[in-house]
């Protein structure tokens, strides 16, 4: 495994981050237990570091992957809507409490668009760097779907030492630009970066190769990939470390049953509706309806979606 150091945080990190979002929840569902095993998996091949977030509910999922291990050799990241002292104090709180843990290596500010945003959430940063000052966070950062959330980082470079942008080779999910807006916007900030979603959400697995050949050519520090099983965990090791797969190893993956799946943030736009050509969403109650028989994976919902809530999983 490849380790990097997270700008100049000190906090030295797989390139390989374990995505945390998709053993929760959100997505597959899994038990603490069961994703803590998957998890688990990934940290005693090398991996040490993984991102989650208070919106995952995958703190106790993370919590079962440490048992017996050193705290000091996994790093997790975690971030928070925390907008004021009070939010932000119980989001790191509860973080530590649910992780078993005195410390947050990274606690950022989820999905930040612009400057005026992080305006909004500056009591919730001021927050972030006292508790970095008392020991019980290492770094702060943000998280981003948007260019200019990776610009607004630039200006609050004093404050903002991460940043967790997303990143892919179509720029799917990125919300006011193209992925070359992004990579100029990224070449510009001198701090940790990790990125998210290369494979788009789900929406690139058709893609796989020349998604994972673009991201690992690119400057960041580390990349943050949604496992869900030991297979993708196998996978992607040896994708990052550049070892030999096995077509045993890709056929499995590759004939993996996906699901299409909507994530509760949705606001019932439509618009995925209106660009599904198959039929397979309709609309429902507030939502879209998911016609999984009818879907073909094709992705071209996940594209349009304004919130970026659409996944192949
Ligand atoms: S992935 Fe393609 S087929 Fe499936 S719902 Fe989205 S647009 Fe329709
Ligand atoms: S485009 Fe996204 S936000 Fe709009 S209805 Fe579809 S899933 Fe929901």
């Amino acid at each position: 495994m490849i380790y990097n150091e997270l700008g100049k945080t000190g906090i030295k990190v797989s390139k390989l981050c374990f995505g945390g979002l998709t053993v929760g929840p959100l997505q597959k569902n899994k038990t603490p237990s069961e994703g803590g095993k998957i998890i688990r998996y990934a940290f005693d091949q090398g991996v040490n570091f993984i991102d989650t977030a208070q919106l995952y509910h995958t703190y106790e999922h993370i919590k079962s992957a440490m048992l017996g291990l050193r705290r000091e050799d996994i790093v997790i990241s975690s971030k928070s809507y925390a907008y004021d002292e009070k939010t932000a104090l119980s989001s790191v709180y509860e973080a530590l409490e649910k992780l078993g843990t005195e410390y947050i290596d990274i606690f950022m500010l989820h999905e930040q668009e612009s400057e005026h945003t992080i305006r909004g959430h500056f009591e919730a940063l001021e927050t972030f760097l006292k508790l970095k000052e008392k020991g019980i966070i290492r770094a702060v950062g943000l998280s981003t779907h948007a260019v200019a959330g990776v610009e607004a980082a630039i200006k609050y470079s004093n404050e903002i030492e991460v940043i967790h942008p997303i990143l892919n080779v179509s720029g799917l999910g990125i919300t006011d630009g193209t992925r070359d807006d992004m990579l100029e916007a990224i070449s510009n900030y001198n701090g940790g970066i990790y990125s998210m979603k290369p494979l788009g959400g789900g929406h690139l697995l058709n893609r796989v190769e020349e998604s994972f050949d673009f991201i690992l050519k690119q400057k960041v520090d580390a990349v943050a990939v949604g496992m869900q099983n030991f297979d993708e965990v196998d996978y992607n090791i040896k994708r990052f470390t550049e070892e030999m797969i096995s077509d045993d190893l890709k056929n499995r993956l590759r004939t993996q049953v996906r699901k299409l799946h909507i994530a509760d943030w949705c606001t019932g736009c439509f618009k995925c509706v209106e660009r599904c050509g198959q039929k397979a969403l309709l609309k429902g109650e507030g939502r879209p309806i998911i016609l999984q028989d009818k879907c073909v994976k094709c992705g071209y919902c996940g594209s349009v979606c304004p919130e970026f809530c659409i996944k192949v999983v």
